[in-house]
């Protein structure tokens, strides 16, 4: 018992004797411990910044007063900095701040969220993985019950062409307030339904009381007759038929 107490308290001793020597020699050579700060702070730079990032975070919310003039000051100072940096923002982000503000009004006028209505000004390429992945997860959810899984991105293309970018439907157009979503005509959970396949997908208009958020899983006939009446139903089913059989040929060829 004793015997380890002695040897803690050597050892206690020795670095105390240790800590002294260190911190003596750091009073003694500034210059080399300056040196070594830098060499740290250049060395573990990114994880530095990303510590004082949350800490001047917490110190904003702490003290919202106190930043607010010292803000304040900031933009009064900076004015002309500020003003340049903004007119050279604008005059290279033309088409993104046009299409924001297109949005905006929209957005304003209750027609759709901004979300969507931006999305739709973005580049061709993005837009057809978008319309890739949808179609991946629509044959996935054919082959879940069992159904045929065989619609192609060219069999969407020749469909979107075929009805000239409009809803089967209704004629409203692909472009801001709705966008062309792949319908089945007969829906996945029903027993007579096709699946997954260029003979059972037509473009059909999604957005605000578009038809595609209408349908849903009804049964074709019934909510083609509820929304359109008996008349303009038989037209809009005798041009899908026709549709249907074109496609039906191609796929055979
Ligand atoms: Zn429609």
């Amino acid at each position: 018992m004793d015997e380890t107490r002695s040897s803690d308290r050597t050892r206690d001793s020795q670095m105390e004797k240790r800590h002294r020597y260190i911190a003596q020699w750091r009073k003694d050579h500034p210059e080399n411990v300056r040196r070594m700060h830098e060499r740290n702070r250049t060395k573990n730079r990114d994880k530095i910044r990303a510590r004082d990032r949350v800490s001047h975070r917490q110190a904003r919310e702490a003290h919202p007063a106190k930043f607010q003039k010292k803000d304040a000051k900031f933009y009064a100072d900076h004015r002309e900095q500020r003003l340049a940096y903004q007119r050279a923002y604008a005059a290279t982000h033309r088409a993104e701040r046009t299409a924001y503000g297109r949005a905006r009004r929209l957005k304003l006028k209750g027609v759709f969220p901004v979300a969507l209505l931006v999305s739709l000004e973005k580049d061709p390429a993005k837009e057809h993985t978008r319309a890739q992945k949808r179609l991946q997860q629509s044959r996935r959810n054919a082959r879940k019950r069992a159904l045929p899984a065989t619609f192609t991105m060219e069999q969407r293309e020749f469909m979107r062409q075929y009805w000239g970018f409009a809803c089967v439907y209704c004629g409203n157009q692909d472009g801001f307030v709705w966008m062309l979503a792949d319908d089945h005509f007969i829906p996945l959970n029903s027993p007579n339904c096709p699946g997954t396949v260029a003979h059972n997908m037509l473009p059909v208009c999604h957005g605000k009381g578009g038809c595609n958020n209408s349908k849903r899983f009804s049964h074709p006939h019934v909510w083609l007759v509820a929304r359109f009446g008996p008349q303009r139903s038989r037209r809009i089913e005798a041009a899908i038929a026709v549709y249907f059989a074109v496609v039906k040929q191609r796929e055979s060829h």
